[in-house]
């Protein structure tokens, strides 16, 4: 499965930038430099609650600082953006050349809030699983094709059988939060307990943290961060 992936990904890579159209050069890879920088988040955000941050913080603003329940929650663009829909395109277009952009985006940001010491290691990353149903629906789940690139990235394994998701839920796509909690509420069981303390939760988008706040739940011995693409 996963080299037949990536043959089909290496015949269906884009010549040109897929944002600017401009022609790729060699060492080039779906978006020009000029765009990838562009694109890339630059700004500094509250790793809690998304808010604008300076750049000696710590990660989390003053707000979240005195948080008991705060989270790390990293994520590498803005989902309203060209690049966003890129992340969209994954899931509904089959898109996959758009993994490789994205995670590197992904990849860099983690890497600098670990060499600036404001986030730990993890040890492990667990990509959020799809249904069963779902996933014989869809042929992949893009939370586990974004959870390998980030793998081989930071030489980390993808543990992808320890949560399974219990039920089929219907889409969160217009619920708010409150529903979108009782519509995921016992949705995932952990198989079995981890070797490790740190996990990375991966995901496609952050929308409300209903999802990962429910797979959390099934890991409370363990320190986890939420890795994702993009933030609605
Ligand atoms: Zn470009
Ligand atoms: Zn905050």
């Amino acid at each position: 499965m996963v080299s037949k992936l990536l043959k089909w990904v290496q015949m269906h890579l884009p010549q040109s930038c897929a944002l600017c159209l401009h022609t790729l050069h060699q060492q080039e890879h779906v978006l020009c430099d000029a765009c990838f920088d562009a694109q890339y988040e630059k700004q500094n955000y509250c790793l809690h609650c998304h808010r604008p941050v300076e750049h000696d913080s710590g990660g989390f603003c003053a707000a979240c600082q005195g948080e008991t329940n705060k989270q790390v929650r990293i994520y590498a663009c803005q989902h309203q953006t060209a690049l966003g829909s890129g992340v969209r395109k994954i899931k509904a277009q089959r898109q996959f050349y758009w993994l490789e952009p994205l995670c590197e985006m992904l990849y860099q940001r983690v890497m600098t809030l670990q060499k600036q010491q404001i986030i730990e290691p993890a040890q492990a990353l667990l990509p959020v699983p799809l249904h069963d149903t779902c996933l014989r629906q869809r042929g992949f789940n893009q939370a586990y094709l974004i959870a390998q690139q980030l793998g081989r990235r930071l030489n980390l394994p993808v543990v992808s059988d320890a949560l399974i998701r219990t039920r089929h839920t219907p889409s969160q796509q217009f619920l708010n939060r409150k529903e979108r909690q009782m519509n995921l509420q016992g949705a995932f069981q952990l198989k079995h307990d981890l070797d490790v303390q740190r996990i990375a939760i991966i995901d496609d988008v952050f929308t409300t943290g209903a999802t990962t706040d429910q797979v959390m739940a099934c890991l409370p011995d363990y320190a986890c961060q939420v890795w994702t693409l993009s933030k609605a």
